[in-house]
């Protein structure tokens, strides 16, 4: 086994509640909190997951609250490795904000990042307001992986991490 993890920079981006710093706390601590007003914490947060003989440490850049004034500094996007662009499955609004999340990235991040594109509040599925069809759509035009996710139930949230790892590292 390899000694030192291979290091990867991952960026959130979406609008503002739409539970990127959710999907953070639930990856790194495997924790949820429901109240909107909690301060979840800090901008960056590490793990490291195991992937047969190597290991890769993800090292998360969350926007802490910036996103809504649509301010994010150039500096979030310099060197990533791969984006994480969230949308609330039952927020329409929220998946026709990835245009322009996706043009920032394009216009301030590195050409040849990963993208996957996650829908969460899976567990709201009831209230979907996006056809899965058009999410695939565009996940498909932009060259993104796509998966659906719940922070609060815990869906998806280390396997999208492990699938944005194997479309990086198509080896490991
Ligand atoms: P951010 O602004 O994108 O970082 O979003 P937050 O992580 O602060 O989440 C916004 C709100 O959505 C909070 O009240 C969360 O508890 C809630 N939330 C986040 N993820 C989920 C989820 O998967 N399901 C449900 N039902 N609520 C969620």
């Amino acid at each position: 086994m390899s000694k030192a993890p291979i290091q990867v920079k991952v960026v959130l981006l979406g609008d503002s509640g739409v539970g990127k710093s959710s999907i953070v706390l639930r990856f790194v601590a495997d924790n949820f909190k429901s109240d909107a007003e909690a301060t979840i914490g800090a901008s960056y947060m590490g793990k490291i997951l195991q992937f047969n003989d190597k290991m890769i440490k993800f090292n998360i850049w969350d926007t802490a609250g910036q996103e809504r004034y649509h301010s994010l500094a150039k500096m979030y996007y310099r060197d990533a490795t791969a984006a994480i662009m969230v949308y609330d499955i039952t927020k329409k609004d929220s998946f026709d904000g990835l245009k322009r999340w996706h043009k920032e990235l394009s216009d301030f991040g590195p050409k040849d990042i990963s993208i996957v594109i996650a829908g969460n509040k899976e567990d709201l599925v009831q209230n979907e307001a996006v056809p899965q069809e058009e999410a695939l759509q565009f996940a498909k035009s932009i060259g993104a992986l796509y998966k659906k996710t719940s922070a609060k139930t815990n869906v998806g949230v280390e396997q999208m991490f492990r699938d944005l790892a194997g479309k990086m590292f198509p080896d490991v």
